[in-house]
C-alpha cells in the first residue's frame, strides 16, 4: 500500500524534495507520495501529532524546526544528537526517531570528488550556523586531518567546536586570519549563504593563495556555479556545489524510509532538471 511521507518547515515553498522523492518513488515502482506542508513554528506540537495521527510514514524537516523538532521525538540517533539537529524522521507505528542526514549527504558528495580517504585532509570550513554544524561533526567523525573554522562571529565557531568537534585538531579563525592561510588547505567548504541569488556578486572570502587542486565546496546550489567556485576554478581548483549535498541527505532519508536504495544519480538528474529550468 502507498505511503505518505513529507517535509515539514516555514516556508517550503521553494523545496525541490518533493520532486526529487516523488520521481524517484515513481522509477521504482513504488505507490508513495511526498507533500510539502509550510508549518508556523507556533504549531509545530500539533503538526507532529497530526503527522502520528493521519500515518504518515516519515518526514523532513527544515529551517525553522530542525533544533525544535528534537523534544517532540522519542528517539534520536547519536550523529544527530551530537550535531544538535534532526532532517530526517521515520515514524514506527507513532514512535519518532530522529536523525541528521544533511552531514553524511555531505560526506558522499565530498567522496564522490576527493576520493574514499579524507584522514589526511586539512579543511577550513566557513560559517557555523546550522548547514556548519551538520557538516563539521560528520568530518569529525569520520577524522579529518584538521578542521577549522571560520566565522564572522567567532563565539558561535567556538561553540561548535567545543560541542560538536571530538576528535580532530580545529582553531576558530577570523576572516581575515582564514584568508591569509588559505594554502594551507586540501579542502575549503562555503556553510555561508554568502553568493546565494540573488547576491550572486558577493564571496565568503577571497581566492588568492588556494593552491590548484584544492577542493572548494558549496553547500549552494542557487546558482549552481557561485562566483566563489567559478573564481576558484580559474586557479585550478576542484569544485563542487551544494546539489550532491541536497541529493546524499534526500537519498539516505529515502533509504531509511522505504529501506531501498535509490539511484542518485537520477536524483541528481531531477534537481539539476528543476534548477536550470528543463
Ligand atoms: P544559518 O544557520 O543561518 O548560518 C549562516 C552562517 O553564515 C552563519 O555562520 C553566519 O555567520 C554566516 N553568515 C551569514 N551571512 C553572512 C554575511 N553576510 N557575512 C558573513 N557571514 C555570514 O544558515 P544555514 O541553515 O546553515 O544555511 C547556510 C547555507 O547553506 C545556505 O545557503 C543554505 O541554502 C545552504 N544549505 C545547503 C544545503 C544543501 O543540501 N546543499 C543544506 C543546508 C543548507 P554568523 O554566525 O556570524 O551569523
Amino acid at each position: 500500500m502507498g505511503k505518505l511521507f513529507a517535509l515539514i518547515g516555514h516556508p517550503v515553498g521553494h523545496s525541490l524534495s518533493s520532486i526529487m522523492h516523488n520521481e524517484e518513488f515513481q522509477a521504482l515502482g513504488l505507490p508513495h507520495r511526498y507533500e510539502c506542508f509550510d508549518v508556523d513554528p507556533a504549531n509545530l506540537s500539533k503538526a507532529v501529532e497530526g503527522i502520528k495521527a493521519l500515518g504518515i510514514a516519515g518526514f523532513n524537516v527544515t529551517v525553522p524546526h530542525k533544533v525544535t523538532v528534537m523534544q517532540h521525538l522519542d528517539e534520536i540517533d547519536e550523529e544527530a544528537r551530537q550535531i544538535g539537529a534532526v532532517n530526517t524522521i521515520v515514524n514506527r507505528d507513532g514512535y519518532l526517531i530522529g536523525a541528521n542526514t544533511d552531514g553524511q549527504g555531505f560526506l558522499k558528495s565530498l567522496k564522490d570528488v576527493a576520493g574514499e580517504t579524507l584522514s589526511h585532509m586539512r579543511v577550513l570550513m566557513i560559517g557555523a550556523g546550522g548547514a556548519a554544524r551538520g557538516v563539521a561533526v560528520t568530518l569529525d567523525r569520520y577524522r579529518v586531518r584538521q578542521l577549522d573554522i571560520a566565522n564572522r562571529t567567532l563565539e558561535k565557531a567556538e561553540f561548535l567546536i567545543e560541542k560538536g568537534i571530538q576528535n580532530t585538531p580545529s582553531r576558530v579563525l577570523s576572516f581575515e586570519e582564514a584568508e591569509s592561510g588559505l594554502s594551507e588547505y586540501d579542502v575549503i567548504i562555503n556553510t555561508t549563504p554568502i553568493g546565494m541569488s540573488p547576491n550572486t556578486g558577493e564571496m565568503p572570502l577571497s581566492v588568492n593563495g588556494i593552491n590548484p587542486g584544492t577542493i572548494l565546496a558549496d553547500l549552494i546550489y542557487n546558482p549552481l556555479e557561485t562566483k566563489w567556485l567559478k573564481e576558484g576554478e580559474g586557479i585550478g581548483a576542484v569544485t563542487m556545489n551544494g546539489v550532491g549535498m541536497f541529493v546524499g541527505q534526500g537519498a539516505l532519508a529515502f533509504e531509511k524510509w522505504t529501506g531501498r536504495t535509490p539511484d542518485r544519480g537520477r536524483m541528481r538528474d531531477t534537481v539539476l532538471a528543476r534548477l536550470e529550468g528543463r
